[in-house]
Protein backbone atom coordinates (compact mmCIF):
# COMPACT_ATOMS: atom_id res chain seq x y z
CA UNK A 1 0.00 0.00 0.00
CA UNK A 2 1.16 3.79 -1.34
CA UNK A 3 2.34 5.74 1.88
CA UNK A 4 0.64 8.59 2.78
CA UNK A 5 2.75 11.75 1.99
CA UNK A 6 3.38 14.32 4.53
CA UNK A 7 2.97 17.61 3.42
CA UNK A 8 5.60 20.33 4.44
CA UNK A 9 3.72 22.72 2.47
CA UNK A 10 -0.11 22.34 4.47
CA UNK A 11 2.51 22.23 8.16
CA UNK A 12 4.09 25.02 7.04
CA UNK A 13 1.08 27.10 6.36
CA UNK A 14 -0.67 26.40 9.29
CA UNK A 15 2.23 27.16 11.30
CA UNK A 16 2.40 30.50 9.52
CA UNK A 17 -0.93 31.71 9.40
CA UNK A 18 -0.65 31.08 13.93
CA UNK A 19 2.43 33.15 13.83
CA UNK A 20 0.41 36.11 11.48
CA UNK A 21 -1.85 36.38 13.98
CA UNK A 22 0.62 36.09 16.91
CA UNK A 23 2.07 39.01 15.17
CA UNK A 24 -0.57 41.28 14.63
CA UNK A 25 -1.07 40.99 18.52
CA UNK A 26 2.39 41.91 19.25
CA UNK A 27 2.58 44.62 17.17
CA UNK A 28 -0.46 46.19 18.97
CA UNK A 29 1.81 46.03 21.80
CA UNK A 30 4.83 47.60 19.88
CA UNK A 31 6.49 44.66 19.35
CA UNK A 32 8.00 44.35 15.98
CA UNK A 33 9.59 41.05 15.23
CA UNK A 34 12.45 42.12 12.30
CA UNK A 35 15.18 39.59 10.86
CA UNK A 36 18.35 40.82 9.73
CA UNK A 37 20.16 38.33 6.87
CA UNK A 38 23.75 38.10 6.22
CA UNK A 39 24.83 37.12 2.60
CA UNK A 40 28.49 37.22 1.64
CA UNK A 41 29.28 36.10 -2.42
CA UNK A 42 27.01 35.32 -4.87
CA UNK A 43 26.27 31.60 -4.23
CA UNK A 44 22.95 30.50 -6.50
CA UNK A 45 21.64 28.24 -3.95
CA UNK A 46 21.64 31.53 -1.32
CA UNK A 47 20.19 33.86 -3.57
CA UNK A 48 16.74 31.25 -3.78
CA UNK A 49 16.72 30.69 0.21
CA UNK A 50 17.17 34.26 0.26
CA UNK A 51 14.35 35.23 -1.50
CA UNK A 52 12.28 33.28 0.12
CA UNK A 53 12.89 33.87 3.39
CA UNK A 54 11.64 37.50 2.44
CA UNK A 55 8.65 36.43 0.80
CA UNK A 56 7.82 34.05 3.83
CA UNK A 57 8.99 36.95 6.32
CA UNK A 58 7.05 39.73 4.70
CA UNK A 59 3.71 37.86 4.12
CA UNK A 60 3.27 36.99 7.89
CA UNK A 61 4.68 40.59 8.96
CA UNK A 62 8.33 40.35 10.12
CA UNK A 63 10.41 42.91 8.30
CA UNK A 64 13.34 40.77 6.72
CA UNK A 65 16.86 43.05 6.45
CA UNK A 66 19.15 41.85 4.22
CA UNK A 67 22.89 43.20 4.20
CA UNK A 68 25.05 41.44 1.27
CA UNK A 69 28.74 41.55 1.63
CA UNK A 70 31.58 40.86 -1.59
CA UNK A 71 33.44 37.40 -1.55
CA UNK A 72 36.48 38.86 -0.58
CA UNK A 73 34.90 40.91 2.99
CA UNK A 74 37.11 39.98 6.27
CA UNK A 75 36.62 38.31 8.79
CA UNK A 76 37.02 41.42 10.85
CA UNK A 77 34.35 43.10 8.74
CA UNK A 78 31.43 40.62 9.67
CA UNK A 79 32.44 40.14 13.14
CA UNK A 80 31.89 43.65 13.31
CA UNK A 81 28.67 43.12 11.40
CA UNK A 82 27.35 41.02 13.93
CA UNK A 83 27.86 42.74 17.09
CA UNK A 84 26.48 45.61 15.73
CA UNK A 85 23.46 44.00 14.84
CA UNK A 86 23.52 42.22 18.54
CA UNK A 87 23.11 45.57 19.81
CA UNK A 88 20.83 46.92 17.62
CA UNK A 89 17.46 46.80 19.48
CA UNK A 90 15.46 47.07 16.37
CA UNK A 91 17.46 43.20 15.04
CA UNK A 92 15.08 40.79 16.44
CA UNK A 93 16.46 37.60 14.52
CA UNK A 94 19.85 37.19 13.02
CA UNK A 95 20.85 34.59 10.34
CA UNK A 96 23.69 33.89 8.53
CA UNK A 97 23.86 31.97 5.13
CA UNK A 98 25.61 29.42 4.43
CA UNK A 99 27.82 28.55 2.00
CA UNK A 100 30.56 31.24 3.51
CA UNK A 101 33.72 31.62 1.22
CA UNK A 102 36.83 29.60 2.47
CA UNK A 103 38.44 32.52 4.13
CA UNK A 104 35.83 32.33 6.82
CA UNK A 105 35.44 31.39 9.92
CA UNK A 106 31.43 30.64 9.94
CA UNK A 107 31.35 28.34 12.74
CA UNK A 108 33.08 31.46 14.67
CA UNK A 109 30.95 34.27 13.21
CA UNK A 110 28.03 31.87 14.25
CA UNK A 111 29.00 31.50 17.83
CA UNK A 112 28.95 35.48 17.89
CA UNK A 113 25.03 35.63 16.99
CA UNK A 114 23.68 36.53 20.28
CA UNK A 115 22.03 33.46 21.77
CA UNK A 116 19.03 35.90 22.16
CA UNK A 117 19.05 36.40 18.09
CA UNK A 118 20.28 33.26 17.03
CA UNK A 119 16.89 32.71 14.45
CA UNK A 120 18.63 29.35 13.18
CA UNK A 121 18.79 27.86 17.04
CA UNK A 122 22.19 26.84 16.27
CA UNK A 123 24.42 28.78 18.88
CA UNK A 124 26.13 26.80 21.66
CA UNK A 125 23.68 27.94 24.20
CA UNK A 126 20.57 27.40 22.18
CA UNK A 127 21.96 23.82 20.98
CA UNK A 128 22.79 23.37 25.29
CA UNK A 129 19.25 23.42 25.77
CA UNK A 130 18.44 21.47 23.97
CA UNK A 131 20.35 18.81 25.70
CA UNK A 132 18.30 19.30 28.86
CA UNK A 133 15.08 18.86 26.04
CA UNK A 134 14.00 22.88 27.04
CA UNK A 135 15.06 24.64 23.53
CA UNK A 136 14.26 28.00 23.55
CA UNK A 137 15.10 29.01 19.77
CA UNK A 138 15.37 25.59 19.09
CA UNK A 139 17.66 24.23 15.88
CA UNK A 140 14.68 24.79 12.73
CA UNK A 141 15.36 21.66 10.84
CA UNK A 142 15.28 19.28 13.33
CA UNK A 143 12.29 20.83 14.95
CA UNK A 144 10.67 20.89 11.17
CA UNK A 145 11.50 16.84 11.19
CA UNK A 146 10.04 16.43 15.20
CA UNK A 147 6.94 18.77 13.61
CA UNK A 148 6.55 16.55 11.03
CA UNK A 149 6.73 13.04 12.35
CA UNK A 150 3.97 14.80 14.92
CA UNK A 151 1.66 15.48 12.25
CA UNK A 152 1.38 11.51 11.45
CA UNK A 153 -0.33 11.28 14.80
CA UNK A 154 1.86 8.23 15.53
CA UNK A 155 2.52 7.90 19.22
CA UNK A 156 6.14 7.77 19.79
CA UNK A 157 7.42 6.46 23.14
CA UNK A 158 9.05 3.00 22.95
CA UNK A 159 9.33 3.56 19.47
CA UNK A 160 12.70 2.89 17.16
CA UNK A 161 14.61 5.19 15.34
CA UNK A 162 17.22 5.36 12.97
CA UNK A 163 18.69 8.54 12.21
CA UNK A 164 21.05 8.79 9.45
CA UNK A 165 23.75 11.18 9.48
CA UNK A 166 25.78 12.95 12.78
CA UNK A 167 25.85 16.79 11.35
CA UNK A 168 25.94 19.34 14.09
CA UNK A 169 22.48 21.58 12.93
CA UNK A 170 20.39 18.61 11.94
CA UNK A 171 21.67 15.12 13.03
CA UNK A 172 22.90 15.33 16.69
CA UNK A 173 19.64 17.53 18.10
CA UNK A 174 17.32 15.90 16.17
CA UNK A 175 18.51 12.51 17.72
CA UNK A 176 18.37 14.24 21.08
CA UNK A 177 14.62 15.74 20.29
CA UNK A 178 13.98 11.85 19.74
CA UNK A 179 15.38 10.48 23.11
CA UNK A 180 13.43 13.29 25.09
CA UNK A 181 10.64 11.09 23.51
CA UNK A 182 11.49 8.23 24.36
CA UNK A 183 12.16 7.15 20.81
CA UNK A 184 15.02 4.28 21.03
CA UNK A 185 17.34 6.26 18.17
CA UNK A 186 20.70 4.56 16.34
CA UNK A 187 22.61 7.33 14.77
CA UNK A 188 24.82 6.17 11.70
CA UNK A 189 27.43 7.78 9.84
CA UNK A 190 29.98 7.75 7.39
CA UNK A 191 31.64 5.34 8.98
CA UNK A 192 28.15 3.06 9.33
CA UNK A 193 28.04 3.33 5.35
CA UNK A 194 31.59 2.15 5.33
CA UNK A 195 31.59 -0.64 7.14
CA UNK A 196 28.45 -1.99 5.13
CA UNK A 197 25.58 -2.00 7.94
CA UNK A 198 23.52 1.00 6.95
CA UNK A 199 20.66 -1.66 5.19
CA UNK A 200 20.58 -3.46 8.57
CA UNK A 201 19.97 -0.05 10.76
CA UNK A 202 17.40 1.01 7.94
CA UNK A 203 15.29 -1.92 8.02
CA UNK A 204 14.66 -2.03 11.74
CA UNK A 205 13.72 1.77 11.66
CA UNK A 206 10.12 2.55 12.33
CA UNK A 207 10.60 6.42 11.91
CA UNK A 208 13.69 6.46 9.38
CA UNK A 209 15.09 10.28 9.28
CA UNK A 210 18.00 10.92 6.50
CA UNK A 211 20.20 13.78 6.37
CA UNK A 212 22.64 13.26 4.70
CA UNK A 213 23.04 14.95 1.42
CA UNK A 214 23.49 11.78 -1.27
CA UNK A 215 20.65 11.03 -3.46
CA UNK A 216 19.15 7.78 -3.59
CA UNK A 217 21.53 7.07 -0.51
CA UNK A 218 19.10 4.61 1.11
CA UNK A 219 17.61 1.95 -1.15
CA UNK A 220 13.54 1.65 -1.30
CA UNK A 221 13.59 -2.14 -0.30
CA UNK A 222 15.56 -1.39 2.82
CA UNK A 223 12.35 0.59 4.33
CA UNK A 224 10.27 -1.30 7.06
CA UNK A 225 6.77 -1.98 5.94
CA UNK A 226 4.77 0.84 7.63
CA UNK A 227 7.59 2.67 8.68
CA UNK A 228 7.72 6.99 8.65
CA UNK A 229 10.21 8.59 6.56
CA UNK A 230 11.49 11.61 6.95
CA UNK A 231 14.02 12.61 4.33
CA UNK A 232 16.12 15.99 4.70
CA UNK A 233 18.66 15.63 1.92
CA UNK A 234 18.40 17.83 -0.79
CA UNK A 235 20.51 17.01 -4.15
CA UNK A 236 20.62 18.13 -7.70
CA UNK A 237 20.12 15.48 -10.13
CA UNK A 238 19.65 16.18 -14.20
CA UNK A 239 18.42 19.41 -12.90
CA UNK A 240 15.63 18.10 -10.67
CA UNK A 241 15.52 18.16 -6.86
CA UNK A 242 15.74 15.04 -4.69
CA UNK A 243 16.30 13.51 -1.55
CA UNK A 244 18.25 10.89 0.02
CA UNK A 245 15.81 7.80 -0.07
CA UNK A 246 14.75 6.16 -3.18
CA UNK A 247 11.59 7.65 -3.27
CA UNK A 248 9.44 5.72 -5.77
CA UNK A 249 10.31 2.20 -3.79
CA UNK A 250 10.05 3.47 -0.65
CA UNK A 251 6.62 5.33 -0.79
CA UNK A 252 5.50 1.95 -1.29
CA UNK A 253 7.00 0.16 2.05
CA UNK A 254 6.64 3.36 4.26
CA UNK A 255 3.34 4.56 6.32
CA UNK A 256 4.00 7.95 6.10
CA UNK A 257 6.89 9.76 4.00
CA UNK A 258 7.74 13.33 3.04
CA UNK A 259 8.58 14.47 -0.40
CA UNK A 260 11.49 16.62 -1.87
CA UNK A 261 10.75 19.07 -2.17
CA UNK A 262 7.81 20.15 -0.35
CA UNK A 263 8.43 18.00 3.16
CA UNK A 264 10.83 19.37 5.29
CA UNK A 265 12.20 22.54 3.84
CA UNK A 266 9.05 24.37 4.22
CA UNK A 267 8.63 23.47 7.78
CA UNK A 268 12.31 24.79 8.41
CA UNK A 269 11.22 28.03 7.22
CA UNK A 270 8.39 28.03 9.43
CA UNK A 271 10.62 27.69 12.41
CA UNK A 272 13.00 29.88 11.47
CA UNK A 273 9.79 32.79 11.39
CA UNK A 274 8.70 30.97 14.49
CA UNK A 275 12.31 31.91 16.27
CA UNK A 276 12.58 35.10 15.16
CA UNK A 277 8.66 35.84 16.76
CA UNK A 278 10.39 33.89 19.64
CA UNK A 279 13.49 35.91 19.66
CA UNK A 280 11.66 39.35 19.36
CA UNK A 281 9.42 37.80 22.49
CA UNK A 282 12.31 37.32 24.46
CA UNK A 283 13.92 40.62 24.06
CA UNK A 284 10.77 42.53 24.95
CA UNK A 285 10.81 40.75 28.65
P1 LIG B 1 26.47 17.47 6.62
O1 LIG B 1 26.92 18.38 7.68
O2 LIG B 1 27.28 17.29 5.38
O3 LIG B 1 26.24 16.04 7.28
C1 LIG B 1 26.04 14.87 6.51
C2 LIG B 1 26.11 13.68 7.43
O4 LIG B 1 25.97 12.49 6.67
C3 LIG B 1 27.43 13.56 8.17
O5 LIG B 1 27.14 13.23 9.50
C4 LIG B 1 28.15 12.39 7.45
O6 LIG B 1 28.99 11.68 8.29
C5 LIG B 1 26.97 11.54 7.06
N1 LIG B 1 27.28 10.62 5.96
C6 LIG B 1 27.98 10.88 4.83
N2 LIG B 1 28.00 9.80 4.03
C7 LIG B 1 27.32 8.82 4.68
C8 LIG B 1 27.01 7.47 4.37
N3 LIG B 1 27.42 6.92 3.24
N4 LIG B 1 26.29 6.77 5.26
C9 LIG B 1 25.86 7.32 6.41
N5 LIG B 1 26.11 8.61 6.76
C10 LIG B 1 26.84 9.35 5.89
O7 LIG B 1 25.03 17.84 6.10
P2 LIG B 1 23.73 18.48 6.86
O8 LIG B 1 23.91 19.93 7.05
O9 LIG B 1 23.33 17.63 8.02
O10 LIG B 1 22.67 18.28 5.69
C11 LIG B 1 22.35 16.99 5.19
C12 LIG B 1 21.44 17.13 3.99
O11 LIG B 1 20.24 17.76 4.40
C13 LIG B 1 21.99 18.00 2.85
O12 LIG B 1 21.52 17.50 1.61
C14 LIG B 1 21.38 19.36 3.11
O13 LIG B 1 21.25 20.15 1.94
C15 LIG B 1 20.02 18.94 3.63
N6 LIG B 1 19.39 19.93 4.51
C16 LIG B 1 18.10 20.21 4.27
C17 LIG B 1 17.41 21.11 5.06
C18 LIG B 1 15.98 21.39 4.78
O14 LIG B 1 15.43 22.32 5.31
N7 LIG B 1 15.32 20.58 3.94
C19 LIG B 1 18.07 21.74 6.12
C20 LIG B 1 19.39 21.39 6.39
C21 LIG B 1 20.05 20.48 5.58
P3 LIG B 1 30.50 12.19 8.59
O15 LIG B 1 30.38 13.56 9.17
O16 LIG B 1 30.98 11.20 9.56
O17 LIG B 1 31.17 12.20 7.26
Amino acid sequence: MAATLIDGNKIAGEIKEKLAEEIKRLKEKGVSPSLSSIQVGEDPGTKVYVRSQKKSCEKIGIEYNLRQFKEDVSQKELEDFINHLNEDKRVSGIILQMPLPSHIDGRGLQRMISSQKDAEGISPANMGMVVYARPILGPCTAMAVMELIKSTGVKLYGKEAVMVGHSDIVGKPTTLLLLDKFVTTSVCHIATGERGTLPEYVRKAEILIVAVGKANLVKGEWVKEGAIVIDVGINRVEGKIVGDVEFEVAKERASFITPVPGGVGPVTTAMLLKNTVEAAKLQAK
